[in-house]
């Protein structure tokens, strides 16, 4: 019996055509593009049911909400096909690869998320490889993770960020080793998937929560922090230099974020670097952090810190439980450290 596919075309570069102001999403347009490219068709081909989003997004207008209509989609149809594939605009394809694979608990299908950087309207174009591959992925191997596909690579979702605004090869998992990766052959790495205990799927959606990020640099001000730091913000990712470090000869900045972490904002330190963990112990002036009660994001993306926190909060954990899950590995997210 042929394998079946569910699609959920959210919008994004893959299904756009050229208007007078730029590329934008076109309704119905993707659809009839793909009922006349032949490979789809082919019997060697799972089936797909296509579920065209209105309106369809540029993913820069993506929202919290919209990755609750997504997962709930996703559940919906769960039982009735094989895999899943999320078609998708890579501005924030991270962002949303990260939530859903939060979202969706005991996943045991594959999510293929993907999209393109030149869309199918164009002769030239990553469109049609990315979308053949990642319905054939999604159709025909049990992988239990929310994966994203892209340039011949496929990754864990919460492990990605988009590494190029130009080249076909937009995304990566800097900390994280390829789930599989496609040439003459598709191979799937088995021994590094994040297999759940779970036999059923939960569906945790997300609530309206104030969560942000902050990026560190020099000469930054301390009352400037501390106005991004106020109530209502509960949660926020501060990325630091390096293993962990902000400039701890700033006094002013120190009691700025000593006095949110007081007053129960939830503050997780990730590195601006690709690659790495935070180790706050490493430096004074990332030991500084963990005094005031800052706590360590490990090698977790920005990406993944946030929607993890939107997660935390959204299951309703008190603000102390929200501050030792962050450091707890949950969906594949976090490599924890094995040092004491
Ligand atoms: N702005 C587009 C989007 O994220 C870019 C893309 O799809 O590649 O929807």
């Amino acid at each position: 019996m042929r394998k079946r596919v569910y699609i959920a075309y959210t919008g994004g570069t893959i299904g756009m055509t050229l208007s007078k102001e730029g590329y934008s999403p076109a309704p119905g347009y993707l659809k009839m593009q793909m009922e006349n490219i032949l490979e789809l068709q082919s019997g060697m081909m799972p089936e797909y049911t296509i579920n065209e989003y209105n309106p369809l997004l540029d993913s820069a207008n993506m929202t919290p909400e919209m990755w609750v209509a997504i997962a709930q989609d996703i559940a919906d149809n769960y039982h009735g096909y094989d895999g899943f594939v999320v078609l998708h605009g890579t501005d924030t394809m991270a962002y949303t690869a990260s939530a859903l694979s939060f979202m969706l608990e005991g996943l045991n299908k594959p999510v293929i998320v993907t999209g393109s950087q030149i869309p199918i309207c164009e002769v030239r174009n990553d469109a049609r490889g990315n979308l053949i591959t990642a319905i054939l992925i999604a159709g025909n191997y049990n992988i239990p993770e929310v994966c994203l596909y892209f340039g011949d690579r496929l990754l864990r979702g919460n492990r990605t960020v988009k590494v190029s605004a130009d080249e076909l090869d937009a995304f990566n998992s800097p900390n994280y080793a390829p789930l599989g990766t496609v040439g003459v052959d598709i191979k799937i790495n088995w021994d590094l998937m994040h297999w759940n205990k779970n036999e059923k799927i939960t569906i945790h959606e997300f609530a309206q929560h104030s969560i942000g990020t902050l990026r560190i640099f020099p000469g930054i001000r301390a009352d400037v922090v501390e106005n991004i730091l106020k109530p209502p913000l509960e949660g926020v990712v501060l990325e630091t230099y390096g293993a962990g470090n902000i400039p701890d000869q700033n006094e002013a900045l120190i009691e700025v974020l000593q006095k949110a972490c007081e007053q129960g904002l939830v503050i997780v330190a990730c590195t601006q670097c690709l690659r790495g963990t935070v180790d706050l112990g490493a430096y004074q002036a990332g030991a500084v952090l963990e005094k005031v009660g800052v706590i360590s994001g490990f090698d977790m993306t920005t990406e993944a810190a946030l929607t993890k926190m939107y997660y935390l909060f959204s299951r309703g954990y008190k603000v102390e439980e929200i501050r030792k899950l962050m450091q707890i590995n949950i969906a594949g997210e976090l490599t924890p450290t094995t040092k004491e």
